[in-house]
């Protein structure tokens, strides 16, 4: 059933299922849905000036630098497609980003719904990561053991060729991880602190983690309805 005027941040480690859920809500509650590592792979292969910036960050597993990617965002929440609301899938990664956004909607004059992190171990990421595959035309996610396509190597959606991502690679799966923790986590309590937080437990499966998200965002809805 389609929802209005949701703003929601998906948290959490790299490899913890933000994109998968993300997509489940995207048809779920019909909003935009903003990934902005789908973004920036979208702008590296079409070799725009922002493609050109992030790749090299990219490629390292580093975080692009704040300047670009806050811009990338504030362009789509200018754009008026978001004004009934959206979702953000790694973005924000940093406090500045955070800071970045919550001035920008302040000046639009909303503000944030919730932020719900998906909470998985490292140990667990590096497992799920190796075993990713994503479609070369879109990016839709699969795992060879625990989200299979029905034919194996390509997209259901869109018969377009699953692949590993080069940032999958382990060693930069690992760095990925420090940045995670030395970058990101810290928003967690960037948004406890602004009672935004509702942590999920990630490590269930697919399925379960979707039922969990979707009861945590109906109280959400009635909150925004009452
Ligand atoms: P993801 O698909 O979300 O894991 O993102 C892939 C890569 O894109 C990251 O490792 C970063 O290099 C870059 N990236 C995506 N979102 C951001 C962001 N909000 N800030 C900085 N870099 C980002």
């Amino acid at each position: 059933m389609p929802n209005r005027n949701l703003n929601l941040i998906l948290l959490g480690p790299p490899g913890g299922g933000k994109g998968t859920q993300g997509e489940r809500l995207q048809e779920d509650l019909e909003l935009p849905y903003y990934a902005t590592g789908d973004i920036l792979r979208a702008a590296v292969r079409d070799q725009t000036e922002i493609g050109k910036a992030a790749k090299e960050y990219m490629d390292r597993g580093d975080l692009v630098p704040d300047d670009v990617i806050i811009g990338v965002i504030a362009e789509r929440l200018e754009s008026g497609e978001a004004d009934h609301g959206f979702i953000l899938d790694g973005f924000p990664r940093t406090v500045p980003q955070a800071e970045a956004l919550d001035r920008k909607l302040s000046e639009l004059g909303r503000q944030l719904t919730a932020v719900v992190l998906i909470d998985v171990s490292d140990e667990e990421i590096v497992h799920r990561l190796s075993g990713r595959r994503v479609c070369v035309d879109a990016g839709h996610v699969y795992h060879v053991d625990f989200n299979p396509p029905a034919t194996e190597g390509v997209c259901d959606i869109d018969g377009s060729e699953l692949i590993v991502r080069d940032d999958d690679e382990p060693e930069v799966v690992r760095h990925r991880l420090v940045q995670y923790h030395e970058k990101t986590a810290p928003l967690v309590d960037f948004y406890r602190k602004q009672a935004l937080l509702n942590r999920v437990d990630g490590s269930q499966d697919p399925d379960r983690v979707g039922e969990s998200v979707r009861s945590l965002i109906s109280t959400f809805s009635l909150e925004e309805g009452s």
